[in-house]
């Protein structure tokens, strides 16, 4: 296999970063590292991460408001979202992110098809958009009887001032039956979508979790938080949780419905996939349910047999685990018989994630198992924990950016407070290897010598192309039609093109089948990018202009 040694990855950190002005190197600098781990402890290094990006850079990162309406609350079928704010973040906030979801019977409903805003014009922006969301409200319930709606504030509501939370409150009174939230997640708030996450978790937990005590047949009780059901990994997970006998109460929240989420507290474990997304709902539920949360991950065949396991100790039943191992054995010999017929096309090859905030991660496990190499990798809006581990967390300065997002003050339930781990149970499972409540993050687990970089921008994502020529990139849309021009394969990674799912044991071999055919076709080898044709556009900063007549001028 080739090695990482091929590359000067030093020298191409120098590259990107010596192209930039002092000050704004000094600072990406903190965000370009090599993941050189101390020999001794294993620890890696430092990263700054979920600060902002600097102005003029083109960044990856989306706003807030698509944080918390487009990730969180975008897989869930029946909440009735609205979007307060312009024709455009409604419109383009619609089903961008292909979450798939299966509505129990006919009659279910599921507003996932449709995009819902109260289209902010000028005239709102003089005169305040109260009315027209008091309006639009009126309509929705009249046209669609949903049994909960979410308003959520984009940027110019944020500017106006407008009132979403009195206006939820009022219409509540008024039609008593329908649940009414608002979310305050304003496009600029916070540094990236991850404000968004932040904000979502809140008002979910206050506003929806923990309506229904009712609880669900079934012995073993499992949340999965973070899994959004993306080309429909989450019918995938679903699918291996019903052979092995294992309960889904709810998911956060793909392929979710309001009933399950308002039942969530009833589990005994949360699952947590996607750290960043969802790591506020997980420990205010064990604060206010004491229902403890372990990190798991169903991206690769290897990583869900060992997240199935780690579910089957943690109820330590032996039908289960039984069960379990058997679903293992069952499922895997499909995996390798394909896995043996593609690891020699694709053996050697080298990818570059830049996606979320885990799945830059997740996903290195899928490319390992095709024996693919992740050079470079990096998160759009992770905070320091998710590359280094939640070991960090006392170092991490809360700047005035996070200040913004509310933090809520959790305690135990005092009725449905229920602690479902003894301490003794804990270490026993500790020796085992599995940790409540924790999260190694990407770092440690990805290569020695390989580079990370926070919040990558297009110039830097050219540089790296250019220098290391990877057989494929993996990325969100913004990235996908430049990463194309290049002649290299680009593989959506928050959106599966029209593919997927990718998740447990049959999603692994639709991705080796996927990965295959991606490095290996030569369409790629024909394709002249245009600045091959053209000559690229010049220009220069007024500022440098000014300069260079000043310089000219006195020269004369
Ligand atoms: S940044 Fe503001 S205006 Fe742009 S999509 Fe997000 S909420 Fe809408």
């Amino acid at each position: 296999m080739e090695g990482l040694e091929r590359f000067d990855l030093e020298k191409i950190r120098e590259e990107i970063l010596e192209r930039y002005p002092a000050k704004v190197a000094r600072k990406r600098a903190k965000q370009v590292v090599i993941n050189r781990k101390d020999p001794e402890t294993g620890t890696p290094p430092e990263i700054v991460a979920n600060v902002r990006t600097i102005p003029g850079i083109l960044t990856m990162r989306g706003c807030c408001y698509a944080g918390c309406k487009g990730v969180v609350l975008g897989p869930t079928r029946d909440i009735l979202q609205i979007t307060h704010g312009p024709i455009g973040c409604g419109f383009y906030s619609w089903l961008t992110r292909r979450n798939q979801t299966k509505p129990r019977t006919e009659e279910d409903q599921n507003f996932l098809p449709y995009a819902f805003t109260t289209d902010l014009t000028e005239n709102e922006i003089i005169f305040g958009g109260e009315k027209k969301l008091k309006a639009a409200i009126e309509e929705a319930i009249a046209a669609f009887h949903p049994k909960a709606i979410g308003i959520f504030a984009t940027c110019p509501v944020g500017l106006i001032g407008d009132d979403i939370h009195a206006v939820a409150k009022e219409m509540e009174e008024k039609y008593p039956e329908v649940n009414i939230f608002a979310f305050s997640c304003e496009g600029y708030k916070g540094v990236s979508q991850s404000a968004g996450h932040h904000i979502a978790n809140n008002k979910l937990f206050t506003d929806v979790v923990g309506l229904n005590d009712e609880v669900k047949e079934g012995r073993f009780k499992v949340n999965l938080l973070g899994e959004y059901n993306i080309g429909g990994d989450a019918f995938e997970v679903e699918r291996l949780f019903e052979r092995c006998g294992i309960t889904l109460v709810s998911t956060f929240s793909g392929n979710s419905c309001y009933e399950d989420l308002t039942r969530a507290h009833t589990a005994d474990l949360n699952l947590v996939m996607c750290h960043r997304s969802i790591n506020y709902m997980a420990e205010m539920m064990e604060k206010k349910y004491g229902i403890p949360w372990v990190k798991i991950n169903f991206l690769g065949a290897a990583a869900t047999a060992k997240s199935l396991r780690r579910i089957a100790a943690f109820f330590d039943d032996p039908e289960l685990t039984a069960r379990v191992e058997e679903v293992i054995s069952e499922e895997m010999a499909e995996v390798e018989k394909v896995r043996e017929e593609v690891y020699p096309r694709t053996e050697g090859k080298i990818a570059m994630l830049f996606v979320g905030g885990s799945r830059a991660h997740h996903y290195q496990a899928l490319f390992e198992e095709l024996g693919m190499r992740t050079v470079a990798a990096g998160y759009e809006f992770a905070h320091r924990d998710d590359y280094e581990g939640r070991r960090v967390l006392p170092y991490i300065k809360i700047d005035a950016d996070s200040r913004n997002i509310e933090e809520l003050e959790v305690g135990p339930d005092p009725v449905r407070y229920r602690p479902r781990v003894t301490q003794e149970q804990a270490e026993k499972l500790k020796a085992l290897g599995i940790e409540f409540m924790d999260y190694r993050g990407m770092m440690p687990e990805m290569d020695e010598e390989s580079l990370v970089i926070d919040d990558l921008n297009a110039y830097e994502a050219e540089v790296l192309i250019e220098r290391i020529r990877p057989h494929i990139f993996c990325a969100g849309i913004k990235e996908k039609y430049v990463i194309q021009k290049f002649g290299l394969p680009m593989k959506q990674l928050h959106n599966y093109d029209y593919s997927g799912p990718y998740a447990g044991f049959k999603g692994a071999i639709n991705f080796y089948r996927e990965i295959d055919r991606m490095v290996n076709s030569r369409i790629w080898q024909m394709v002249c990018p245009p600045w091959e044709k053209t000559a690229p556009l010049e220009g220069a900063y007024v500022k440098e202009r000014e300069e260079e007549s000043y310089a000219h001028a006195t020269h004369d």
